[in-house]
């Protein structure tokens, strides 16, 4: 293994592609040097384009949800700002990972889709100049949100790029991404980081015991940020142990109905957990822009406040649903985990189990049922996950999910 460093360290098990942009932001380099020194009026130095050496203008980085698509992103913006091609360390690298260069602008959506004026607004500060001496990076993070019109505001951008500009988009796979638009950007794909790297970095990053590191990393299976949560948040990890007792209580149709609720409750509890404090620093700087002063105080229009707090209510609303929705979609493929770690002991394979610390249960259900029905409970729990992106009521679906686990030796 390649020791890598800098900015990066942290992109957790993707070799490959680190590779790739090294190379990259190598070639950008040369090309600033090669530029610099023309317009320095040192005609014999050597035109070679080094903009067609590994460098290009639009890229397109995919990869499974929690494999760094955004951390991949950002990490090739610092490299491509820095002086040494992303050492970690100089102002231009803690920056541009921040979000805080002005010459690196990252647009990411809490909502269901990027709307077109923000797209219009990144392309109207595409065609301009980089603020500094190096690039204008545009990281759009969620580039499978966009619209029609908004893929089509940026399309324009892609095929006539300014001279400094590079865009950076991110989507799970290529196939979220339009057509149009994945045919003018290089891709990069990821892959889901082995469960050893993962829990290297957790031990190395977070101080947390080996074991911890490891459980995290098996029970994430390679999603970086829920691995980072399941190692350094107590609750997140019961809550992910509720979802892993609902197998157990589905013994009688009223066990399921019951099960059913306290699944959508746990994902509304966690929406509102992660929500709760978002929500309230944003209505409060709502109010301090509107001009509101102190608690309770009269802003001098207040229904141009009214209308403003209604806007963001709606937003926050569109937000939480989201959430929620990635909530529940999280516990049904920990779920999904839980009856595959099933089949795998039930057909006898020798794979390593996501929930190893289930074992005793998962061998008992593998003894218990046909490797048929356990096949049949994935696909049940595919099938729900499928209805609620199809936005069937979310308990409606758990329902039917939750009964059609229901094992015959138990009922
Ligand atoms: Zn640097």
């Amino acid at each position: 293994m390649s020791e890598v460093s800098g900015v990066w360290a942290d992109l957790v098990g993707q070799e490959p592609t680190v590779a790739v942009l090294r190379t990259a932001a190598r070639a950008a380099a040369a090309r600033l040097a090669a530029e610099a020194a023309k317009s320095a009026g040192e005609g014999a130095a050597p035109s070679q384009p080094a903009g067609r050496s590994g460098m290009t203008h639009a890229w397109l980085i995919t990869g499974p949800p929690g494999s760094g698509r955004s951390n991949t992103a950002r990490a090739f913006a610092a490299a491509l700002q820095c002086e040494r091609q992303g050492c970690g360390e100089c102002t231009a690298c803690r920056t541009s990972l921040a979000g805080t260069n002005p010459d690196v602008t990252l647009v990411r959506t809490e909502q269901l889709s990027l709307r077109v004026d923000e797209i219009r607004e990144l392309v109207r500060k595409s065609a301009m100049s980089p603020v500094g001496r190096r690039w204008q990076v545009l990281v759009v993070e969620d580039a499978d949100r966009l619209t029609e019109q908004a893929a089509d505001a940026l399309l324009k951008s892609l095929e006539e790029p300014a001279d400094r500009t590079v865009w950076v988009l991110c989507a799970p796979t290529v196939e979220d991404a339009v057509p149009t638009i994945r045919s003018r950007c290089r891709l990069l794909v990821l892959r889901t980081p082995p469960t050893t790297a993962v829990a290297q970095v957790l031990q190395r990053r977070y101080a947390v015991s080996p074991d911890l590191a490891v459980f995290a990393a098996r029970a994430s299976q390679g999603h970086i940020g829920r691995a980072r949560a399941l190692a350094t948040q107590e609750e997140v990890r019961a809550r992910r142990e509720q979802v892993l007792s609902v197998p157990s209580k589905l013994r009688d149709l009223a066990g399921c109905l019951t099960a059913a609720a306290s699944l959508v409750e746990l994902a509304a509890e966690e929406a509102r957990a992660a929500t709760a404090e978002l929500d309230a620093t944003e209505k409060a700087e709502l109010e301090r822009a509107l001009g509101v002063t102190g608690s309770g105080g009269r802003g001098p229009r207040p229904r141009q406040l009214q209308a403003a707090q209604k806007e963001l209510e709606d937003q926050q609303k569109v937000r939480a649903k989201r959430l929620q929705r990635d909530a529940l979609d999280r516990a049904l493929l920990d779920l999904v985990a839980f009856y595959r770690d099933v089949l795998v002991v039930a057909l006898g394979a020798s794979a390593e189990l996501v929930n190893e610390e289930l074992r005793d249960d998962i061998e008992r259900r593998a003894h218990a049922n046909r490797p048929e029905l356990i096949l049949r409970q994935i696909d049940a729990i595919l099938a729900c996950r499928d209805a609620i992106a199809a936005n069937v009521a979310p308990l409606l679906a758990v329902e039917s999910m939750t009964i059609a686990l229901l094992e015959p030796t138990r009922r």
